[in-house]
């Protein structure tokens, strides 16, 4: 019988990235309905350091396939280890990073092991009313309390459609970064590490690295940022972002954006947050000239702090913030640089 909620976590320079982590906390939501053990795969190089940092954010146990053609992200090695895991262990539920490297090789490894894969989502849950079981049943489910319900944007956002595939295991999703929340890190939590070995030969490394060379472009991996200021329309156009880069700088904190700002050409896609932008969760958010779109909120409203500045009294984005300031961006934003450098200095 299929058992075991397993996140394949993503690690990056040899590093666990965020999206792991947080998965491994929706994997432990999940344990409280399936009652089984949350497993994380880790996939890398040299890699064990890393290991026990899975088990203080939740991770029951660990499945560690350490090899050198896992040192960086090659979709076939990384392919046929993850296939190899599941046909092992035959986990119950597998749950993927909608980042580009869980984009790549989750639908490989559901086509290599013939199960269904919903990309992209945003919630998780186990199925619980009667309704839900019928429809379950009627899907032909044999236990449809352990059917996993997975929640995506559908016809371009417009809807949110909640997607099943009960009847073959593992059942597969892609989350997207920054929606999970991570549980609180427990240094005194242990767990089991399992080491895997994958019988790797020459022709599962079809690829041949060169040379790996970082994006001179500043870092925008936003679901990352600590602090983030977001200019909307109300910045009045592209040279807006420079009153924001200007109090980004100040803070330390990465430059956001609406889509309005986005569709004009004013500013980078990725940098956009919202719905159909990156969902982002920072200890601060600042919503400069940004009106509070429903969409632009769903990407932003698990921020811990959210400061907005708007001259709309009524603007909704006061409603989801921590502290509002109703003024003009253009007046305050200099003056909140130079008073955060001031105070810095
Ligand atoms: P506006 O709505 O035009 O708001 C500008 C704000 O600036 C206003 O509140 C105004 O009072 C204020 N303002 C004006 N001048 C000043 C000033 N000088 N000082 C201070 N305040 C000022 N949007 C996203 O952001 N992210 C998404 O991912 C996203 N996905 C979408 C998906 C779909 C399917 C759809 C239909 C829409 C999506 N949108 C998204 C768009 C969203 O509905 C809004 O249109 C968008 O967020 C508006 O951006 P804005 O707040 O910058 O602009």
């Amino acid at each position: 019988m299929s058992k075991g909620i397993y996140v394949v976590v993503e690690q990056r320079s040899g590093k666990v990235q965020n999206v792991g982590l947080e998965l491994i906390g929706e994997a432990t939501r999940l344990k409280a309905d399936l009652k089984d053990d949350v497993y994380a795969v880790l996939l890398g190089s040299d890699i064990e350091g890393e290991v026990d940092k899975l088990y203080h954010y939740g991770a029951d146990k660990v499945i560690l396939v350490d090899h050198p053609y896992l040192k960086e992200y090659v979709t076939e090695p990384y392919t046929k280890a993850v296939t190899e895991i599941i046909k092992a262990y035959d986990p119950e539920i597998m749950l993927f990073g909608a980042s580009s490297i869980g984009r790549d090789v989750a639908p490989r490894v559901a086509s290599r092991v013939r199960t269904g894969l919903v990309a992209d989502t945003t919630g998780l849950r186990m199925a619980k009313t009667q309704e839900e079981y019928d429809k379950e049943a009627s899907m032909g489910c044999a236990d449809p309390t352990r059917a996993l319900l997975m929640t995506r944007p559908a016809f371009g956002g417009n809807i949110m459609a909640t997607l099943m595939c009960p009847r073959t295991k593992p059942q597969m999703a892609t989350v997207r970064p920054g929606v999970m929340k991570r549980i609180e890190k427990d240094e005194t939590r242990k767990g089991e590490l399992i080491k895997f070995d994958v019988n790797f030969t020459e022709a599962d490394m079809n690829v041949e690295i060169l040379e790996v060379v970082k994006s001179d472009k500043k870092s925008v991996d936003l679901t990352e940022a600590k602090l983030i200021v977001s200019g909307g329309r109300g910045i009045g156009g592209p040279q807006g972002f420079d009153m924001i880069r200007d109090v980004a700088d100040a803070l330390g904190a990465e430059v956001g954006s609406s889509r309005a700002c986005v569709d004009a050409g004013w500013i980078e896609k990725d940098r956009q947050v919202g719905q159909t932008g990156k969902t982002v969760r920072p200890d601060l958010y600042m919503a400069c000239g940004i009106s509070g779109a429903i969409q632009h909120v769903a990407g932003m409203e698990g921020s811990e702090l959210v400061i907005s500045i708007n001259k709309n009294d009524t603007a909704p984005i006061f409603e989801v913030s921590d502290l509002g300031i109703v003024g003009d961006v253009k007046q305050i934003l200099p003056k909140l640089a130079e008073a955060i450098r001031k105070y810095k200095a």
